[in-house]
């Protein structure tokens, strides 16, 4: 388990596409463990592998309710919509409002392989959509309605 160095934007590798995974070895878990490490220590909500470089598609999130693990994530179904504040670890000082779906179903593999479906509400479906576009090669910034200083809110 070791703490990785977040990259942050202007880093190019933030805007690249991952790639999917294949090997559900120990040096997945290894990531994995390194990223849930790194995200806990920035006390952050989710953290993609892009993050820390590693351009797998690979997702930890934890909104308070036990470390969740996606491999491959792709989102199925989502229903209605929240408009709210969101920020990113690699965007640091950067808040902003965006409207995102307020439930949203996941499919995603565990770190063994097996198929999970996961579904997220709230802060968990904004977890879910803000991670998985990671993934893509694209950042929160670019659905922001308007950046907010949380501070003065
Ligand atoms: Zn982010």
């Amino acid at each position: 388990m070791a703490i990785r160095e977040i990259r942050k934007t202007p880093d190019e590798v933030l805007y690249k596409k991952s790639r999917e995974v294949t090997d559900f070895d120990e040096r997945l878990h290894t990531l994995l463990d390194d990223m849930a490490d790194t995200m806990y220590e920035a006390n952050g909500v989710g953290l993609a592998a892009v993050q820390v470089g590693i351009l797998k598609r690979v997702v930890v999130i934890d909104v308070g309710d036990g470390i969740m693990e996606l491999i491959n994530p792709v989102i199925i179904e989502t229903k209605d919509s929240q408009t709210g504040t969101e920020g990113c670890l690699s965007f640091p000082g950067q808040w902003g409002i965006v409207t995102r779906p307020n439930y949203v179903k996941v499919k995603a593999l565990d770190r063994f392989g097996n198929e999970q479906i996961l579904e997220g509400r709230e802060l968990l479906a904004r977890a879910f959509c803000h991670e998985i576009e990671h993934l893509d090669g694209h950042a929160f910034v670019e659905k922001v309605e308007r950046f907010v200083d949380p501070d003065a809110e």
